[in-house]
């Protein structure tokens, strides 16, 4: 080319989630059976969306011409007014109509909402996370991010004093983003952390990206709260969607819901850059923003998600009963979303561990992964696809985590094949650390 056209972030821009499959798709071709423990997709998974749920949609593709016709930019306007509403009853901040912003899914939203923030301006990310936001958020400044640690051997919850140090410390870090429940460690924050991180933001003048994509997943007495419940002044961004509740990750809907916008005209002029790049688009899609009031006000919708949490609910029990007591793991009982991370003790793995990968041909597919100078809890992965055929995804390279070990989803809707794959991932793991 006659001029460089990468932009310098580009190669902040990595899914391991998914990348991997590529690698599990080879390994298929020789034989291997693949369990796919490493997507949040429900659908792929196995779960089916309701039937009452499919002749709703048929329904209305019958019945209204405008499914088929561009949205308001900001959205369907009965689907924002059904989503204000239900914030609004539900106490704690309120909201209106032109509090609310569709996108393409939430991959959308995440990706804007990072780069339309000033270069220099920077948010402080969670360790381990879900990539799109750590990658989002690199790329858009060009630098090193900045990471709070969540305390693995604290159920995972923020480690507050680190969060302080780190926005004492940087004064370029603007906002703070927390996922809850949470991806990848499956955990859901009490009110009281929430509390904490909201009065950090306000004595720094920070906003808060709270993403609640999981806010309707949660259980094991967990009691999952909204950040608009504790917000009060201080400006903030919600992201939601139905990838993973209805499920109907294919849809590519989700929202995000601007708090506080009047409180700080930054802030305010921030968002509006946001729906003003959102009007450039023209758009997002349609016919799901359409399905959210019908969908969500059936009274069928709420027992179906409790019906759905009792079977995650199982699955985490089992992993954790299964693997707490290995030596030199760090095993949390999952209690939102649908995943669990689980974390090899600091020193356990030294990276030249390896099993005797049986299949020569899955050896010479994964031997550009089982490299010493990679991360070790990415070599653990790979030996485990070949050996075993369980794809999970590492938390180093995956989660953009300074912690070894792995995630895994809580998806399975077969409990025999679940019972299988934990107790084969068990066994793969005793002797790897032997
Ligand atoms: N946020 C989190 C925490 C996620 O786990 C995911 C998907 O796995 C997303 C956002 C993206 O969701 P969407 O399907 O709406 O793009």
């Amino acid at each position: 080319m006659r001029n460089d056209i990468v932009h310098p972030g580009a190669d902040e821009l990595t899914y391991e989630i998914r990348q991997i499959v590529d690698v599990a798709k080879k390994l298929e071709k020789t034989g291997i059976d693949i369990y796919w423990e490493n997507i949040g997709d429900p659908v792929a998974k196995g779960e089916r969306i309701e039937e009452w749920m499919k002749e709703k949609i048929i329904d209305l593709i019958n019945k209204e011409n405008d499914i088929f016709a561009y949205s308001p930019t900001m959205g369907d306007l009965k689907a924002r007014e059904y989503i204000a509403y239900e914030r609004n009853i539900e106490g704690g901040i309120q909201i209106t109509t032109d509090d609310i912003l569709f996108f393409n899914g939430l991959g959308d939203a995440i990706s804007k909402v990072y780069a339309y923030l000033k270069k220099e301006a920077r948010v402080l990310i969670p360790d381990p996370t879900y990539p799109t936001h750590s990658s989002a958020e690199k790329a858009h400044s060009n630098k090193k991010g900045f990471t709070y640690r969540l305390d693995s051997k604290n159920s995972w919850y923020p480690d507050l004093a680190d969060m302080r140090e780190k926005v004492e410390k940087n004064p370029e870090i603007s906002g703070i983003t927390i996922i809850n429940p949470d991806n990848p460690t499956g955990m859901v924050y009490p009110k009281s952390v929430m509390r904490e991180i909201v009065r950090l933001a306000r004595e720094y003048q920070l906003f808060i990206i709270s993403d609640e994509i999981y806010s309707n997943i949660f259980y094991g007495g967990a009691d999952h709260k909204k950040i608009a419940s504790v917000i009060d002044d201080v400006p903030a961004i919600a992201m939601r969607g139905i990838s993973k509740e209805f499920p109907w990750p294919g849809a590519r809907c989700g929202w995000v819901e601007f708090y506080n916008r009047d409180k700080d005209n930054v802030f305010d002029r921030y968002c509006q850059s946001l729906i003003d790049a959102k009007m450039l688009e023209v758009c997002s899609t349609t016919l799901p923003q359409k399905m959210i009031p019908i969908i969500m006000s059936d009274e069928r919708y709420y027992p179906y998600l409790k019906k759905k949490n009792k079977r995650y609910e199982k699955r985490s029990k089992e992993l954790y009963e299964t693997l707490k007591d290995v030596d030199g793991l760090i095993v949390n009982e999952a209690r939102g979303a649908f995943y669990s991370a689980v974390v090899f003790e600091k020193g356990l793995l030294k990276g030249d561990e390896g099993v005797e990968i049986e299949n020569s041909e899955a050896r010479t597919i994964v031997s550009p992964f089982l490299k010493k100078e990679g991360p070790p809890d990415k070599r653990f992965v790979y030996n485990l696809l070949a050996s075993t055929g369980i794809c999970v995804v590492p938390l180093s390279s995956g989660f953009n985590s300074t912690e070894q070990g792995f995630r895994i989803t809580l998806l399975e809707c077969d409990d025999k094949k679940f019972s299988y794959i934990l107790q084969k991932l068990k066994t793969f793991i005793e002797k790897y650390i032997s």
